[in-house]
This record gives C-alpha cells, structure tokens and sequence, in this order.
C-alpha cells in the first residue's frame, strides 16, 4: 500500500519541493501530509502540486515550535499512522554574535533543534510499536563543518546531527531508520530572508574591523560560493526521495560534490588546524578570487570523496 510521509515546513523551498515530487510519484507510492505553520500560505505549494492535491498530497498546519500543535497535528493523522517523517522546517541566522541576542538565539534552536525532537518524541512511539518507520532529517553541512558568522545556525545543526547520531542506534534496533540529507548551498527564500535581515541589521556592540569583516569580506564570499555551487530545491528533492527509496538507507547523505572536498578538511587533518586555517585564507587571502578557488576545488574532488554524496540523477 501507500506509504504516509509527513513533511515538516511546506510552505516554501525545499519542503515545498518534496512534498511535490513525492505526491507526483508516477506509481503512487505515498500519501504525503504536507505541514505548515499557517495555511494561508499554503498558496505556492498548491500551484506547484497542480492536481495531485486531494489525492496524493493533503495539507496540515504544524508549528514545530508548539508542543500543542505538534501532538493535534499527529492526533488528526489517521491512526496516528506515520511510515516516514521528514523534518525540514528551518531557520537560518547570519551575523556577528556580538549583535544577537539569546533571545534570537533560542529562537534558532527552537525552531532547528528542539522542532526536531518534538517531531520525532511524537512520532517514534508509534513507530517503535510497528517496528517500522523512516525518520529523514534536513540537516545542512553546516551540521558537519563551521562556518564563520553562522556561528548559531551551525551550532543548532551539530546538535542536532549529535542528537540523530545517537539515536540511530537504539531506533535500528526497532526497524527505525533515521537519515540525515546534509546539503550544502541551495538556492530557496532561506538564502533571501536571511539576506533581508542582514540588511536591516544594525549591528549594536560590534566593533568596525569585525563588521567589515562581515559585509565586506564573507557576504560577497558567501555569494560566490551560492553561485558557484548552489543546488535548486529540486535536487534535494530528488536526492531525498532516493534515500528514502533505498534498500538500506544511509545515515549521512551529502548531496553536493563540490563542497565535499571542504567538509574532506576534517578529515584529513584531526587537530582541525587544517580546517580553520582552510577557511581563514578562503576568506581573508583569496576572498576577493572566491570564483577561481572555488574551481580549484572543483577539480580537488576526486573520486573517493564523491562516494560519500548522493547525487540527485
Ligand atoms: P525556506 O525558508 O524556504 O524553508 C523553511 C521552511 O520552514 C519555511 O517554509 C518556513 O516557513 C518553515 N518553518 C520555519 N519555522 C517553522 C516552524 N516553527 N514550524 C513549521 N515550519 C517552520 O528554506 P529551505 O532552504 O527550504 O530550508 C529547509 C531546510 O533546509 C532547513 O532545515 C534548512 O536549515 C535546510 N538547509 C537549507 C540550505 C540552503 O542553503 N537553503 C542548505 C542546507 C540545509
């Protein structure tokens, strides 16, 4: 029979994206629940749907950060009966950390950390007792690897990758498989909204080297490496509609070859001197020659390290 996926963060990017390929399954294979917090902006997922909604694919809302929200949401699903959960509501946040607040902060790993266990705390019990069940989780490779002025979001990620990894073991005991997909750059309204806040950013308490470092120095970086590398929604999708179609899913699923060889820096050097002194001369000696770099890169990939991506063809 059909498969129930539930799918966190709809309403745009690369949750929107899922939700579509997965209902538009030539051979049917799932019912997908596509949640949002709000409805109203259920718009942009409809017109990509066309007219698999009703059939293949149906709408809840679901705020990741309310406990309320998530038990209700499962409570209307029939028989509470969830064969895999995809979690991919996020949020980004760029900046200094001298300028953001906890506050903000908490807000991150509300939303990127605790959504994610609350998700899975609801679902799980149900899996446990059919000894069955795929929890997919979009993780980032800022879950793997630092990066300067995204200090909080990665942080958010490495907890919960810290989190998955350790619960993999006691799930795989259960016939529980839990898959993380850890893209590298994708181009959706993340990179927009975030790009909007930076704007609107004042920058309270931070000194002037370390702004300039920020907007001067990382921001056209950080642009470059989107355009040089930027992945579309679409190849996630793909990409996570084969790993949940795989026979034995993999635990981590990088899905961007280009920036393999950077995650590859950890690896290669244990004391993480390699790594750190890595993004130093990207950033601050070959910053303004990011495009040429990035090709260096490029050719750096060799054929050892794409075995640990998925590729979405
Ligand atoms: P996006 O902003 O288009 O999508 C994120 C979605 O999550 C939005 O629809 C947003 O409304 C929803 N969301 C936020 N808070 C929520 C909450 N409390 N409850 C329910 N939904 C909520 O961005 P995206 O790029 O599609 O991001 C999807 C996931 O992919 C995120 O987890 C993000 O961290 C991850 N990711 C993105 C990139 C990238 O470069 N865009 C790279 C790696 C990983």
């Amino acid at each position: 029979g059909q498969k129930v996926v539930l799918i966190t963060g709809c309403s745009s990017g690369i949750g929107l994206r899922i939700a579509v390929t997965l209902a538009s399954d030539e051979k049917k294979r799932y019912h997908v629940i596509a949640t949002m917090r709000d409805l109203k902006k259920k718009d942009k997922l409809l017109e990509a749907a066309g007219d698999v909604y009703g059939k293949t694919l149906m709408l809840l809302p679901l705020d990741v950060c309310s406990d309320e929200s998530v038990r209700q949401c499962i409570n209307s699903v029939k028989d509470r009966h969830i064969d895999i959960l995809i979690n991919n509501a996020g949020v980004g946040l760029l900046g200094p950390v001298e300028s953001i607040s906890i506050e903000e902060m908490k807000r991150v790993f509300d939303t990127n950390f605790f959504g994610v266990v609350r998700m899975i705390k609801e679902v799980m019990p149900d899996m446990k007792k059919r000894r069955s069940g795929h929890i997919v989780v979009m993780s980032s490779v800022m879950g793997l690897q630092g990066v300067v002025f995204n200090d909080v979001y990665t942080a958010s990620k490495f907890a919960m990758e810290g989190f998955c990894e350790s619960m993999a073991v006691q799930l795989l005991k259960f016939n529980i498989r839990l898959s993380m997909i850890e893209p590298g750059p994708v181009h959706t309204e993340f990179e927009t909204k975030m790009m909007e806040e930076v704007a609107k950013m004042e920058y309270p308490g931070v000194d002037a080297d370390t702004i300039r470092y920020f907007k001067d120095v990382y921001l056209p970086s950080s642009i470059d490496i989107f355009e040089a590398m930027g992945q579309t929604p679409e190849d996630i999708a793909k990409c996570t509609k084969k790993v949940i179609e795989s026979d034995s899913p993999r635990f981590r699923n990088l899905t961007n070859s280009l920036y393999t060889p950077i995650v590859a820096l950890k690896y290669a050097d244990e004391t993480g001197g390699l790594s750190v002194n890595t993004f130093y001369n990207l950033l601050f000696n070959f910053g303004p020659l990011m495009h040429i770099t990035m090709n260096i890169l490029k050719c750096l990939t060799c054929s050892c390290l794409r075995r640990r991506t998925i590729s979405p063809d």
